[in-house]
């Protein structure tokens, strides 16, 4: 809870006494059913609050991991974040493209699609993990995305919340109207422009400033 509230920042591991408490949530009716509630909160604010202006430059921003995409069958095995992350060990798993879609998100991903928005994907995942990640998604029912953008080596040295923030920037130079982001990292959203709106999807398993 602590962690959802954003009172509990930078920490590297989950703390042992802790491992058992978040692989039950992560499993658990309630992981669904609190991200099926941030996920209805989008449709709220986008039925009561957004203008859209139906031209194509609409958009909405997802992360990928653990927003699109569950990695819970990879933490399963890492103490449910309780082991420290081994970056390349987490990439081998994802380039197998296995990662399984998070239901509620892909409703919502649909949704949006369906109201013309056009839906861009913004992720730290590298730019060599591309082809896989695209099948992976592809594969659990995303497509029609407009735009697909992942870090390259240029971007590795900037802070999370300062590459992501750069490439909606550049979204919005080229004309785009965001909407609303959807991640599970404060690190998504945090970050100027600020008119955006973030929804938070619960994660505990792991911290990316
Ligand atoms: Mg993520």
């Amino acid at each position: 809870m602590n962690v959802e509230l954003h009172n509990i920042r930078d920490f590297e591991v989950v703390p042992e006494e802790c491992t058992d408490y978040i692989g039950k949530y992560v499993r658990s009716i309630q992981y669904k059913v609190d991200s099926e509630r941030a996920t209805e909160e989008c449709l709220v604010y986008l039925s009561t609050t957004c203008n859209l202006k139906k031209d194509g430059r609409d958009a909405w921003v997802f992360d990928i991991d653990d927003t699109l995409l569950s990695t819970i069958p990879y933490y399963k095995n890492n103490l449910y974040g309780g082991n420290k992350l081994n970056v390349s060990d987490l990439e081998d798993w994802m380039s197998k493209g296995k990662s399984p879609a998070l239901e509620y998100s892909l409703q919502l991903f649909n949704d949006l699609k369906s109201r013309g928005i056009q839906i861009i994907l913004i992720s730290t995942r590298r730019e060599y993990l591309r082809s896989v990640t695209i099948d992976n998604l592809v594969n659990v029912g995303y497509h029609g995305w407009a735009g697909l953008i992942l870090r390259d080596s240029a971007n590795e040295l900037v802070s999370v919340a300062k590459y992501k923030s750069d490439a909606r920037k550049q979204l919005i130079k080229n004309g785009y109207r965001i909407w609303g982001i959807v991640g599970d990292q404060y690190s998504s959203f945090e970050a100027p422009p600020s008119s955006t709106r973030g929804f938070k999807l619960p994660n505990p398993m792991y911290y990316v400033a």
